[in-house]
């Protein structure tokens, strides 16, 4: 469903960010990409959402390949959308501007039934007029994913999404989200450094270490037959 060849990027010379990564989605599935500080996951996923070009490599979506951003732009490129750890919401906007925000080409009534949907999806009525400084760090990662679902995309990227929440609003949010997600039918590529944030949102661990891909696959596979140190290392502290 979405296929991801090759991709390569430094921005020095010799320097290897993402290295020759390549991997492919099927619908609907929820996958973690689990690596340390520095390992390229933030810009492998800014590549696939289109706002950072790549030396090298292809995405294709439905068999459909993606340009990148110099190339602008394939329709339907609102397919693929990502959500930032650090939420970039509007601050002087509103929880219902914000998340009307990319649909300003559409007609008032569809808006405002769609962000009437977001709302309640993801549980925000209260918050709609707030801004989003009033609302906690968890309810402004909701603005941002409902801001991100607005145009329907078939792929979210979410980039260490609960990063700055303490555990047990983390928890709550990963299981809401989870079941949110898997009603949607909605491909996730869910980017972490915890491996129980990553183990508790997605059936499948890809893991990255200096942008190339370890290795991919059920959590039990990996603890069982792990490729190499770092892999083996992630799971050590649940023994
Ligand atoms: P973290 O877990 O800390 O968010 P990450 O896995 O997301 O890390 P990236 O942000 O993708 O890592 O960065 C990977 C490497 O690429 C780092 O060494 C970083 O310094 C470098 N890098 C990222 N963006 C740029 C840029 N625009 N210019 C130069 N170097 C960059
Ligand atoms: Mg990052």
């Amino acid at each position: 469903f979405l296929e991801i060849q090759s991709i390569h990027k430094s921005f020095q010379p010799g320097q290897h960010v993402v290295s020759n990564f390549s991997i492919s989605l099927q619908k609907g599935q929820i996958t973690a990409l689990v690596g340390e500080s520095g390992s390229g996951k933030s810009t492998l996923l800014r590549i696939l959402a289109g706002l950072e070009n790549r030396d090298s490599g292809e995405v294709f979506l439905e068999g459909t390949r993606i340009q990148n951003p110099k190339e602008k732009l394939v329709p339907g490129y609102d397919e693929i959308q990502l959500v930032y750890q650090d939420y970039h919401l509007y601050p002087s906007s509103t929880v219902e501007e914000n998340i009307s925000r990319p649909l300003l080409q559409y007609d008032k009534a569809y808006k405002a039934r769609r962000v009437k949907e977001l709302l309640k999806l993801l549980d925000l009525e209260a918050f709609r007029d707030k801004l989003p400084r009033h609302l906690s760090g968890g309810q402004q990662q909701k603005v941002a994913i409902a801001r991100a679902l607005s145009l329907e995309p078939s792929v979210l990227l979410l980039d260490e999404p609960f990063s700055s929440l303490d555990g047990i609003q983390r928890r709550e949010l990963i299981a809401e989200l989870k079941d949110m997600f898997g009603n949607l039918g909605v491909t996730v590529l869910f980017v972490t450094h915890d491996l129980d944030d990553a183990l508790q949102m997605a059936p499948e661990l890809v893991i990255i270490q200096k942008g190339k891909l370890i290795q991919r696959g059920r959590p039990e596979e990996i603890f069982a037959k792990p490729k190499n140190l770092y892999a083996a290392k992630l799971f050590s502290h649940l023994n």
